[in-house]
């Protein structure tokens, strides 16, 4: 039984929780949100040591937080900004796995139980079998994304023949072993429905194409959340139950949000490229020719302009320019232009990317306009500065029915006088397509590493 205080302190850290994701909501807050979310997960860890008789195995507990931490800790240091969602596809897949194996051990206590006579009520067992099954599939389908945004397998879509016939065959499989479970627990059907989960996992993944990754990562995310909440129910623990519900929650809305932004449908990400129709493909370098200048032509178009719109995207974060660019913002303020960034929901690699990223180089959120209220702008704007971005302002994504990106907001880049773009080469974004923008007559692209290029057309505005 757990004494009534620790019960209290559960609930202070279930509050403490709540509070966390109210923080997060917002830039100003989301340090100190952070802040409690981290406070209470110690609060938690804590709470336990204190009230539990059986001691034997705390050395071994202490060593596995030790590790645990140290882990984590190393990990948050070295972690580059772009590499992010695979960091939290790890950390997603350990919760997962983690809660899979606590299921599996009281799965074990449960069996004793049954052995000895006594009854065990039918939905705790529901909700063992839902935490291994749901878990394993976290732990496997999260590794898969990590490898894949990792780079450490191809970020293509895997498909098989008769990859469709298999996964509906795991699925089925792992529905019955479940049932069986919960009419007749037994440690070996547990591990072979963890194992199943497994497969699960994997397949469910494979057939994902790179740019939609983070998506899948979000609802692997929501599926631990409700695995650690079903283990809360369990283990009879508040706080668990509260924190899973809240992870499910917020992954299950955050999922939606980005197929959404994306114009897609959670269905068509998850299973589109079984019908054949790819979600995604690193394309080949175009080699139509485009009209191309230095840096000190595209400072006299942003120097006399009147109203300059930025757009930044994932070649922003790769380049670590964002402080060379809120310079140059600066500086064109200073010569009385107007100047905005539009941000796009989905530009770079992870939700809220570009906002994280600018907040960094201290731009003040008010200069940050979401898509929707900036779209009319473009055509009163003299100069885009497309700063690292692509498919955010393709507008096949309006045009071309067979582009992966078809339904997809864009910011309307194309309606302005004069579009400048920033990049390396003449290499695809994410979603691998050829973008008609770069191809204007009113576009200019000034080729090399944004950081590199940004800094040039900085002291030629400077030298203006
Ligand atoms: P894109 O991937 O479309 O384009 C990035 C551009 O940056 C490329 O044109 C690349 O060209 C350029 N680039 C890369 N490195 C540098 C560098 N060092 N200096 C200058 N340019 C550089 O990015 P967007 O932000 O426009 O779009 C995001 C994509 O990711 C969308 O397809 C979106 O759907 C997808 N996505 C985003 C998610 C999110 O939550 N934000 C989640 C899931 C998917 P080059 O190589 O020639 O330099």
């Amino acid at each position: 039984m757990i004494p009534t205080w620790a019960q209290l302190l559960y609930l202070a850290g279930a509050v403490a929780f709540i509070l966390a994701l109210k923080g997060l909501s917002g830039p100003k807050t989301a340090r100190m949100g952070n802040l409690i979310g981290a406070g209470a997960a110690v609060l938690a860890c804590a709470i336990p040591f204190f009230y539990v008789d059986d001691m034997k195995h705390v050395p071994l507990i202490l060593a596995a937080i030790a590790v645990g931490s140290a882990g984590g800790f190393y990990g948050a240091r070295v972690v580059q900004m772009t590499q992010m969602p695979q960091m939290v596809a790890l950390f997603n897949g350990v919760g997962g796995g983690a809660a899979a194996l606590v299921a599996l051990v009281e799965l074990h206590e449960i069996v004793e139980l049954d052995h000895a006579g006594l009854d065990v009520e039918t939905f705790v067992l529901v909700a063992t079998a839902f935490t291994v099954l749901v878990g394993a599939v976290s732990f496997a389908g999260s590794i898969i994304t990590f490898a894949k945004l990792q780079e450490l397998m191809t970020s293509r879509p895997v498909v098989f023949p008769g990859l469709p016939v298999v996964f509906g065959g795991s699925l089925i499989g792992a529905v019955v072993l479940s049932v069986l479970l919960v009419r007749e627990p037994s440690m070996t059907l547990g591990i072979v429905l963890a194992l199943v989960g497994l497969l699960v996992g994997v397949l469910l993944v494979l057939p994902v194409g790179g740019a939609d990754v983070p998506i899948v990562i979000s609802l692997l995310n929501a599926f631990t959340g409700l695995t650690v909440a079903a283990g809360g129910y369990v283990l009879s623990n508040t706080l668990l139950l509260v924190a899973g519900t809240l992870v499910g929650a917020s992954g299950t809305f955050l999922t939606l949000l980005m197929a959404g932004a994306m114009g897609r449908s959670v269905a068509n990400i998850l299973f589109g490229a079984l019908k054949g129709g790819s979600t995604l493909g690193a394309g080949e370098a175009s080699d139509r020719p485009v009209r191309s200048a230095g840096p000190e032509d595209v400072a006299i178009l942003l120097g006399y302009a009147d109203k300059v719109i930025i757009v930044p995207g994932y070649g922003l974060a790769v380049a670590q320019a964002q402080h060379t660019l809120r310079e140059l913002v600066d500086v064109l303020s200073a010569r009385g232009i107007e100047v905005d960034y539009a941000i796009h929901p989905v530009a770079g690699r992870m939700p809220g990317h570009m906002n994280v990223l600018l907040a960094e180089a201290q731009v003040p959120y008010e200069q940050l306009i979401e898509m929707d209220e900036i779209n009319g702008e473009f055509k009163n704007t003299d100069v885009v500065l497309v700063v690292g971005a692509n498919d955010v302002v393709n507008p096949a994504a309006r045009t071309t029915p067979s582009a992966p990106i078809y339904g997809m907001p864009i910011l309307n880049a194309d309606e302005a006088k004069q579009v400048v773009f920033l990049k390396r080469s003449m290499r695809p974004g994410f979603a691998g397509i050829e973008n008609e923008l770069l191809f204007n007559p009113t576009t200019t692209l000034l080729f090399g590493d944004a950081k590199d290029t940004l800094g040039k057309v900085l002291t030629a505005v400077k030298a203006l």
